[in-house]
């Protein structure tokens, strides 16, 4: 387990903290009120190799660990939650199941494009009356010729306004009850797909989330992704190792939060002395850099394992499950520490507050995260 970060790993570290504070934190709080996306920035990033961290050189990854991966999350989330879950579902959702199950043609084609971020790319599972349920989706695809006609619809899909490749999930087979789903690679001009307009959020204001729409779109054979019938095991997969990156960005935002509040606490003066003399807020602080503490071994821990070939499903399902808990009780007690001011939009306590809660939702809700952990303890 490791305890110190490696050279490679303290200089991406360090890089991303760089560009961060520079490029993103001037602008995170206006692009959360006016829920505008940052192309510019994202298009930065993927200049920078910042949007294909984890992938081989050979397809134009920068060839780094998920250690790596997890701290550059967990910076951005730091400064944007907006930024983080642009480039996490980009990277964890959309690019990583085309390097796991694609053939050499598909990643040739798409890798380069999508690790460089001229791509970006969105994950498609989630349906209006399909969340937690996966199985229960509608979408279905049927076989037509030399490949198959979609019809259905998803929501809530990250990056969709602003994504060149759509990660589609759909049932082929019926008699399967749910398990017969294929995974196919949608290019954004498909005829027969639409994006709808973007949704208004509680937070991770700036990044687009959009319901999209297929309407008899054609995808051919070659843009099925692995074994056609294998979509929910690649779907349960790819969701494996995006928890670790939403502990890695829970883990961000509650430092994030407990910054801005540990600051605040020493400034603000109240009965002539600084609020942080007062025990009842020395607590709050306290508690919070222990359950930072704890998300950060946690998260980087499951991101070892993965890093090792070892079995690191139910260390990433502990690690988001107590990191995005952690991160909202974080950002909470961020606001009181704060006062009237943490309730107020002139600072940043209620931005975190507000971006951290949606970590207990996206890929996998807490409730959720603990019958598949409780599962997983029973059948051990
Ligand atoms: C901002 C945002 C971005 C997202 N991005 C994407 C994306 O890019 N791609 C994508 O595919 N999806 C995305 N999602 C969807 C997300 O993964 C789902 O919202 C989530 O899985 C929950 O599904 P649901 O919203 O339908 O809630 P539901 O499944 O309807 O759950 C509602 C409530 O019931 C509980 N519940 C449901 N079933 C059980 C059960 N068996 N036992 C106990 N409690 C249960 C849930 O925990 C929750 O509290 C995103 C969501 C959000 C909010």
């Amino acid at each position: 387990m490791i305890l110190e970060l490696t050279e490679e790993q303290q200089m991406i570290r360090d890089v991303i903290r760089e560009f961060c504070e520079k490029e993103i934190a001037p602008i995170a709080a206006r692009i959360d009120v006016e829920m505008s996306f940052p192309e510019e920035t994202i298009k930065k990033m993927g200049e920078l190799g910042f949007m294909g961290i984890p992938f081989p050189e050979e397809y134009g990854g920068a060839g780094m660990d998920t250690v790596s991966y997890s701290l550059v999350i967990e910076e951005l989330a730091k400064v944007c939650a907006s930024h983080c879950i642009t480039c996490s579902a980009h990277t964890s959702l959309a690019t990583n199941p085309i390097y796991e199950f694609g053939t050499e043609d598909q990643k040739k084609k798409y890798l380069p494009k999508m690790t460089s971020g001229e791509f970006l790319g969105s994950f498609c599972l989630t349906e209006p009356g399909s969340g937690s349920d996966v199985k229960s989706m509608k979408t279905f695809a049927k076989k037509n010729n030399d490949g198959y006609v979609l019809n259905g619809s998803k929501a809530f899909i990250t990056n969709a306004g602003y994504a060149d490749i759509f990660i589609v999930f759909a049932i082929t087979d019926v008699s399967e009850n749910g398990s017969g789903m294929t995974t196919f690679i949608v290019e954004k001009d498909t005829p027969g797909l639409t994006v709808a307009t973007k949704e208004a959020k509680l937070g991770w204001r700036a990044s687009d989330t959009r319901q999209i729409h297929f309407d008899n779109m054609f995808v051919p054979d070659e843009n099925v992704l692995g074994e056609v019938g294998n979509g929910f095991v690649q779907a349960m997969a790819t969701l494996d190792g995006g928890r670790i990156s939403i502990a890695a960005m829970s883990l961000g935002i509650a430092e994030g939060a407990f910054k801005a509040a540990l600051k605040y606490s020493k400034e603000r003066k109240q009965f002539d002395r600084p609020i942080s003399d007062f025990q009842s807020v020395q607590i709050m602080l306290a508690d919070m850099a222990t359950e930072i503490a704890a998300a950060k071994l946690m998260t980087y821990y499951a991101a070892e394992l993965k890093d090792n070939g070892k079995p690191f499903s139910q260390a990433a399902t502990i690690a988001k499950l107590y990191s995005s808990e952690a991160g909202t009780r974080i950002a909470y007690n961020g606001i009181q520490i704060h006062g009237g001011y943490g309730y107020s939009m002139e600072y940043p306590a209620e931005r975190y507050y507000r971006d951290a809660k949606g970590c207990e939702i996206g890929e996998g809700t807490s409730e959720i995260q603990r019958i598949l952990l409780a599962r997983q303890l029973i059948k051990e």
